[in-house]
């Protein structure tokens, strides 16, 4: 085995184990004790969302999310529990539909899979850096927007000739299919040798291998892969897209999307957004904007 691929095999073990490898300091993660508790609401007043009505009777919802994307979605690979911002938002808004954070099962959709999951019942809501945009509108619901990102561009550290999209001509990239990031790339950059897989974290490993000379996703997404192995990757460029972060939710259940409308104005006003936020995703470098207004359409 080379010494550099010695290397890359090192740093991948430790993205993927989420963890420090023995003798180094485990990466920032969220600290539990920092966490907010939400606390649970009387929902009996929310009548008439089928999807509601499903999960009372079932005794818990179900929520997909990512499970792979660090400060964002994770699931410990020994505990099978998932943490993260988009978590806490999960969370924060199911303690005002009744049901409080052990009382949600968490189940990973894929970028790709998210429309087809919210269409078929197998998930209540989904909650996983899932934009908002007219096309999905016509398939699945979204409350929110709960926080505002945009694409960019993660390569290796010593790479000193990709700077933003227009350098990518030519050049192996890679995003995980049925991403808004992808179809962006696909439409407005048709030079780029395109490469789509079900999880950035695959790209990730790629890219630590050399197999990708990019990874291409929101800033949000590719900043905790770099803060994980800062010597090994960095975001690079300009944001050079917006992608509201909706909650997605079964297209005709209203009553289900202006529940969690309400929930997300409520823990935005109340301090829950901001400490959850300053938990998670603030950890990888950026302190809290403002949250977006929310758009009850
Ligand atoms: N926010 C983008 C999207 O919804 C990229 C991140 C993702 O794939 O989850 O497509």
């Amino acid at each position: 085995m080379t010494r550099k691929w010695t290397l890359a095999a090192a740093a991948l073990i430790v993205l993927l184990a989420g963890c420090g490898k023995e003798g180094t300091p485990p990466p920032k993660g969220p600290q539990p004790s920092a966490l907010p508790s939400y606390q649970v609401r009387d929902a009996a007043g929310i009548t008439g969302s089928p999807t509601l009505d499903a999960a009372r009777a079932r005794g818990h919802l179900v929520v997909g999310a990512k499970e792979d994307q660090p400060y964002l979605g994770q699931k410990n690979p020994a505990t099978g529990e998932y943490s993260g911002f988009d978590i806490e938002i999960a969370k924060m808004v199911g303690a005002d539909l009744g049901f409080a954070p052990d009382r949600i099962e968490f189940r990973t959709i894929a970028s790709a899979n998210r429309e087809t999951a919210l269409q078929n019942g197998q998930v209540d809501y989904y909650v996983g850096t899932y934009t908002i945009n007219d096309n999905r509108k016509k398939l699945v619901g979204f409350a929110g927007p709960y926080y505002l990102a945009g694409q960019s561009l993660l390569v290796r550290r010593n790479n000193d000739t990709i700077h933003g999209p227009e350098d990518l001509n030519g050049k192996k990239v890679c995003s995980a299919a049925g991403s808004t990031p992808y179809q962006r790339i696909q439409k407005q950059y048709p030079d780029v040798k395109l490469i789509g897989y079900d999880t950035y974290s695959a790209c990730v490993d790629n890219l630590i291998t050399g197999q990708v000379d990019a990874v291409t996703t929101d800033n949000t997404i590719l900043m905790g892969y770099a803060a994980k192995v800062p010597d090994e990757l960095k975001v690079v460029g300009p944001l050079f897209s917006q992608e509201p972060y909706g909650i997605g939710t079964p297209k005709d259940d209203t009553v289900l999307r202006y529940a969690l409308d309400d929930a997300l104005a409520h823990h935005e006003e109340n301090g829950d957004w901001k400490r959850a936020y300053d938990a998670t995703l603030g950890l990888s470098g950026v302190p809290a904007p403002t949250p977006p207004p929310i758009d009850r359409y």
